[in-house]
């Protein structure tokens, strides 16, 4: 290859060397629990299927009605002919199940964030993240040309002390649940120091709609907050709702200010309308079985006992995201590589996407999950940290 793209070798060469090659499994199987895996059955503790309803009967049914009715491409951008009475209707529920004025389809979270924060913020404001907000919060604040500041995790006092610095319009953004701890931003005390500098806050509740809070309202429901303490709520629908997308939900201002502006809206194609049918599903699912969330809360308290008595420590954590700290990023890969030849899929999460020497086996669980999968995921857990010393 000819230079510059013979660097690009030695690019890889670097990421590997460090253990932080990222590669990808190839799975034969619909999504759940039970993979198959190059011919093998694995457990499944990886997926942000939370709730286990990206395979439910009805929510399949309910994309094949959709596709039978509407097709599968959505034909364009929402804004040109793709908007449909199955997007419109689910933008009605999804404002509905949020208590808000209305909601937005994104046609993913990533596209969601990087859409609204650029379109509320420009030169001359300030945008406020937490420094283990997921990496599309990050990159829309940087796309945003606002003044980028970074405050401590969950550190409602280091971002008071930044909020009092700066002037001009200012935007906190802070994941609900955060997705590589699983533990949740101190929301109440964000809304104050929102409201004492005049600022917004947005939340990701991408890990925590549908999980948390006893109607499954996710981290504002587990806060007791509406649209007026936190104007701006993002969640998406690929993870506990089971489907593909997201949305924004809040006032009739904003969601007609990202209609205007927001150009990850604007310009790409519609999520098939089939999608949304699927959704409506899922959403009825998510509002009416309970024992969905109360099952996760279970396996995750078994799990933490589990590992207590077994001497493996958890990071804190009180949802269905329960991590292992590890730190080296090989001897993680190593141990995610044990697991599997064990029949336990775990992924290993490795910088960037988590700090440097703080590599971890991420463990999620899904409302499908019986008790003796969390006590054979422990076993096999201990035998491979034993093994990787
Ligand atoms: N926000 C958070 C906190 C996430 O974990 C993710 C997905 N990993 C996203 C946003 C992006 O959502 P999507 O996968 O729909 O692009």
């Amino acid at each position: 290859m000819t230079p510059p793209f013979s660097q690009l070798t030695t690019s890889l060469d670097d990421i590997a060397r460090q253990g932080l090659y990222r590669s990808r499994r190839v799975i034969a199987s619909p999504q759940g629990i039970n993979l198959e895996i190059d011919g093998r059955h694995i457990v499944n503790f990886c997926s942000n299927d939370y709730l286990g309803l990206a395979n439910h009967p009805d929510v399949v049914n309910a994309f094949k009605a959709g596709a039978d009715k509407y097709g599968v491409g959505s034909g364009s951008a929402h804004l040109i002919c793709g908007h449909s009475a199955a997007h419109h209707v689910l933008e009605e529920e999804l404002a509905a199940f949020t208590g808000r004025d209305r909601a937005l389809l994104f046609s993913t979270g990533y596209m969601a964030n990087i859409g609204v924060i650029s379109a509320l913020l420009g030169r001359g404001d300030a945008v406020f993240e937490d420094r283990l907000n997921h990496a599309s919060l990050l990159d829309g604040g940087l796309l945003s040309g606002a003044r980028f500041k970074r405050y401590a995790h969950a550190d409602a006092v280091d971002l008071g002390a930044n909020l009092d610095k700066t002037l001009g319009r200012k935007l906190i953004v802070t994941d609900g649940v955060f997705s590589m701890d699983g533990d949740f931003a101190p929301l109440d005390e964000l809304t104050v120091a929102a409201k004492k500098h005049d600022a917004w806050l947005m939340v990701d509740d991408a890990h925590g709609l549908g999980v948390i809070g006893e109607h499954g309202g996710g981290i504002l429901e587990h806060y007791g907050l509406g649209q007026d303490g936190v104007p701006v709520l993002m969640g998406t629908l690929g993870k506990g709702l089971g489907t593909f997308g997201a949305f924004v939900a809040g006032s009739e201002l904003l969601i007609e200010t990202l209609i205007q502006k927001a150009r990850a809206y604007i310009y790409t194609t519609a999520l098939p309308a089939a999608v949304a049918e699927a959704t409506r599903a899922s959403l009825k699912i998510v509002i009416a079985e309970n024992w969905r969330r109360d099952k996760l809360r279970q396996l995750s308290e078994r799990f933490r006992l589990g590992a207590e008595q077994l001497g493996i420590t958890l990071m804190p954590s009180s949802s269905a995201i329960q991590p292992i700290l590890i730190g080296g990023s090989q001897r993680a890969v190593d141990i995610s590589n044990a697991l599997l030849a064990a029949g336990f899929l775990v992924s290993a999460i490795r910088p960037p996407t988590v700090p440097q020497g703080s590599a971890r086996l991420r463990v999620t669980f899904s409302a499908l999950h019986e008790e003796q999968h969390v006590d054979r995921l422990l076993d096999a857990l201990a035998e491979a940290i034993a093994g990787s010393k």
